[in-house]
């Protein structure tokens, strides 16, 4: 293990291992660090958007994704309506796909390696020395005790929980909306559907309505990812338990999509949302991904945010104090969208609104446009309606916010 590094990257998801390859095509020594040896499982519906494609397509995996399901669309459900609705055509890829994160994670930590990083697996980072503001080294637990790596600059890539971003200051607000979720995977005669499935009608044994959605991912491998979630707010905090309520929800689609057998890996986990966390940078290290709150707050998708944020830091690497340059740039790329799509998901928390909101099903203008939100692939050059009122709305939420998305 080498003892010093030009870029220390810790935490080998999305995020993390898209920095670090990255970083690493800069012609840059880097050192790629995960606490779990790979391949390892992450508690996810594995959906890639057309952005994530997008994301997969520069770092080179576009082939390996192509020969993988992909699908046209979602196919979104509820209070006794299904409507298709694709995925719109624009500067992103006009479809998406979702591969089992064991995979995935190992394919673009694979691509870091190709490209120059030096990947350590198996070391959890457990401390760093900071000296006036800089980080100078980060100590591993190793297989042979404390091992420190001293570092120029610092990428924090360790997730939701993220050990060493509280080490160094970081602070997860859970005043704002975040999620809960649960997957698991279901063999089905049906694992090539060129569609995803989302529900947005999801009810407890006594059929009472939850505020709460439930997923069908199609992996062409024989299985489909199956998961619920929940929005939740320290105030309102989630009451649904959600295991049984997925184990209810496969037993439901069993007629439909032909299961055989039981829920398979089932696991939960939270979801930080809409840069809802604060200390994200010093002087020589920047956070990214999950552990900035990097994830849409309409859907919980992350792994775009995750994989574009690394590659965004490592653009940065010259930068001679990160502290405000970083989190600026990541509220002038996602703040709007972050800041409106938090809000309405923090409505949505509140009793009654998912009912009331039962009706936008029934247009399919109205799916169409909630899945462009969804996937937020509003960009700045679109200048169609909802585009220029999702702008102005976001511009009206943020000037609102008391604590602006990454702040
Ligand atoms: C149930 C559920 C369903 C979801 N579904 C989707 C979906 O369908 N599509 C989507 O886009 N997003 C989804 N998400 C969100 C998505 O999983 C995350 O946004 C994404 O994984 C973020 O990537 P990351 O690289 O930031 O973090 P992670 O993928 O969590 O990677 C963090 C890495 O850091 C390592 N690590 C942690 N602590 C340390 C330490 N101290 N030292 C060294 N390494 C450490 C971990 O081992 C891990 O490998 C879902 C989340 C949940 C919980």
């Amino acid at each position: 293990m080498a003892s010093n590094t030009e870029v220390l990257v810790v935490g080998a998801g999305p995020a993390g291992a898209s920095a670090a390859a990255w970083a690493a095509r800069q012609g840059r020594s880097v050192i790629l660090a995960d606490a779990a040896r790979f391949p390892r499982d992450k508690a996810c519906g594995d959906g890639l958007t057309p952005r994530a494609i997008a994301e997969l397509d520069r770092l080179g995996l576009g082939d390996w994704l192509r020969s993988r399901t992909l699908n046209k669309g979602v196919r979104i459900r509820g209070f006794g309506r299904e409507r298709l609705a694709p995925w719109p055509s624009g500067v992103y890829p006009a479809f998406g796909s979702a591969v089992p994160r064991t995979e995935l994670d190992n394919r673009v930590r694979l691509a870091a390696v190709a490209s120059g990083a030096e990947m350590i697996e198996g070391t959890p980072a457990v401390d760093a020395t900071i000296d006036e503001g800089r980080v100078t080294s980060v100590t591993f637990d190793t297989d042979d005790g404390p091992r420190r790596i001293g570092c120029r600059t610092l990428i924090v890539a360790d997730g939701v929980r993220s050990p060493l971003g509280r080490r160094l200051g970081r602070v997860w607000h859970r005043t704002t909306v975040y999620g809960v979720a649960a997957r698991a995977y279901m063999k089905t005669p049906r694992s090539e559907d060129p569609w995803i499935t989302v529900q947005f009608e999801m009810r407890d044994q006594n059929r009472s309505l939850l505020p709460g959605y439930g997923w069908v991912f199609p992996l062409g491998t024989g299985e489909v990812n199956v998961g619920v979630g929940s929005l939740a707010t320290a105030k309102r905090p989630s009451r649904m338990a959600l295991r049984p309520l997925l184990e209810r929800y496969a037993e439901d689609l069993r007629p439909e999509w032909d299961f055989d057998g039981g829920v398979r890996a089932l696991t939960s986990a939270l979801i930080p949302m809409g840069g809802a966390v604060s200390g994200i940078a010093g002087r020589n290290w920047a956070l990214i991904g999950d552990a900035a709150g990097c994830v849409n707050p309409l859907d919980g998708e992350g792994i775009d945010y995750g994989l574009e944020s690394g590659r965004l830091a490592a653009e940065l690497l010259d930068e001679p104090d990160l502290t405000d340059t970083w989190p600026a740039i990541l509220r002038a790329r996602y703040g709007l969208a972050f800041s409106l799509a938090r809000r309405v998901a923090g409505i949505a928390t509140a009793p009654g609104v998912w009912h009331a909101g039962r009706p936008t099903i029934h247009f399919q203008r109205m799916v169409d446009v909630m899945l462009r939100l969804m996937g937020n692939l509003v960009t700045d050059e679109d200048r169609d309606v909802v585009a220029r009122l999702w702008r102005a709305g976001g511009r009206a939420s943020i000037r609102l916010d008391s604590r602006p998305p990454f702040s």
